[in-house]
């Protein structure tokens, strides 16, 4: 357990008054008085929800319990019916991530206790680590995310710009994490950011923390937090080509590691964050733009042409041969494609 570096157990006396009143019903979550869920559920869905809505995650976090209800099962799976499950969550890489996690916790014989313990696992970051110690295991653990933050920010008038800020937050936050119920606490913290301390307007009227809150009383709340100004993301140009042979398209595996690594996938031209595809077709032919795709990634923007070829010669070599497959058109919602070649897959089926 970490050392408590508290000077005040009154602000989370009153936050959790309030959160025994009004937490969030949530599918992962035990109510506020009763045993913490299992640390498979609370560590699966604090996976999901990095950049992702809680409404987005809720019907993954369904399937996921359902295909695979314990991380023993999560283990066994295979990699590319979890990469496939996890299709249109976004952010690959923390699947990949998963699997490696469940592999080595199955090894271990279970989560680890202890905030250092979770860390040590593969890919699983700080946040996530204090987030599972104190939900499933009531570990004094200083819980910050981003909701977390923006409530930190504002009690204490933080007023220097995100991510500098960050240590401060930190350790501000540290001060009002209580030694007991410390699970409570981190939920409370992140529904109060959710529901009442909201990024724009946020409520401060029937706020539990507004009689010491400073952003409040220095009538700043809504300037809080300050973040540095963002550099404007690049804009990528790429091409996807559709091959397409007896009411079945060419699907390609993505190379293990990487940009959507892992994922079945339409072929591409090598686009990625840093260039434009090559725009060289895999083949000779009649290639006609059929769409274009507009999908922002986390660090730049993408112009997808969609390439269709009509006169496709016969005995062709297929782009990624030997680790592809020809996929039925009729069910191409079920081939896992990641969200940019679902959007790819849509308009080339709406033109069929
Ligand atoms: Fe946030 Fe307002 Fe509550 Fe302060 S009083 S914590 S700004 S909702």
């Amino acid at each position: 357990m970490q050392a408590s570096a508290q000077t005040d157990q009154s602000t989370a006396f009153d936050l959790l008054a309030w959160y025994d009143r009004h937490a969030r019903r949530l599918p992962w979550r035990s109510p506020p008085g009763t045993p913490p869920p299992a640390a498979y559920r609370v560590w699966l869905s604090e996976v999901m929800l990095q950049q992702t809505t809680v409404a987005a995650v809720q019907p993954y976090f369904a399937r996921f319990v359902a295909r695979w209800p314990d991380v023993a099962a999560l283990a066994q799976a295979d990699e590319a019916d979890v990469m496939a499950a996890w299709a249109g969550l976004g952010y690959y890489s923390r699947a990949r991530n998963l699997i490696a996690c469940a592999r080595a916790v199955a090894t271990l014989g279970g989560f680890p206790d202890t905030e250092a313990g979770l860390r040590a696992l593969p890919g699983l970051g700080a946040y996530t680590a204090a987030a599972v110690a104190a939900i499933a295991f009531g570990a004094r653990a200083v819980v910050v995310d981003a909701n977390v933050e923006r409530v930190v920010a504002r009690l204490f008038a933080i007023t220097a710009p995100l991510p500098g800020s960050r240590p401060a937050i930190r350790a501000c936050a540290d001060t009002i994490t209580p030694d007991a119920r410390a699970g409570d606490f981190a939920q409370a913290m992140m529904d109060l950011g959710a529901t009442v301390c909201t990024a724009r307007n946020p409520r401060c009227i029937i706020c539990p923390l507004r009689g010491r809150c400073r952003a409040y009383a220095d009538g700043i709340a809504a300037s809080l937090p300050v973040k540095a100004a963002k550099k404007a993301k690049p804009h990528r140009i790429g091409h996807a080509w559709w091959i397409e042979r007896d009411g079945k398209v060419w699907l390609v595996r993505r190379a293990g590691k990487g940009m959507l690594g892992g994922m079945r996938a339409l072929p591409d031209d090598g686009w990625n964050a840093r260039s434009d595809g090559d725009g060289v077709p895999p083949f000779a032919g009649a290639w006609r733009v059929a769409g274009v795709v507009r999908h922002g990634f986390t660090h730049f923007d993408l112009d997808l042409q969609l390439m269709l070829c009509d006169h496709a010669e016969m005995g062709q070599s297929l782009p990624g041969e030997g680790a592809g497959e020809f996929w039925p058109i009729d069910a191409i919602e079920l081939a896992g494609l990641p969200t940019v070649f679902a959007k790819a897959a849509r308009i080339a089926v709406a033109g069929l």
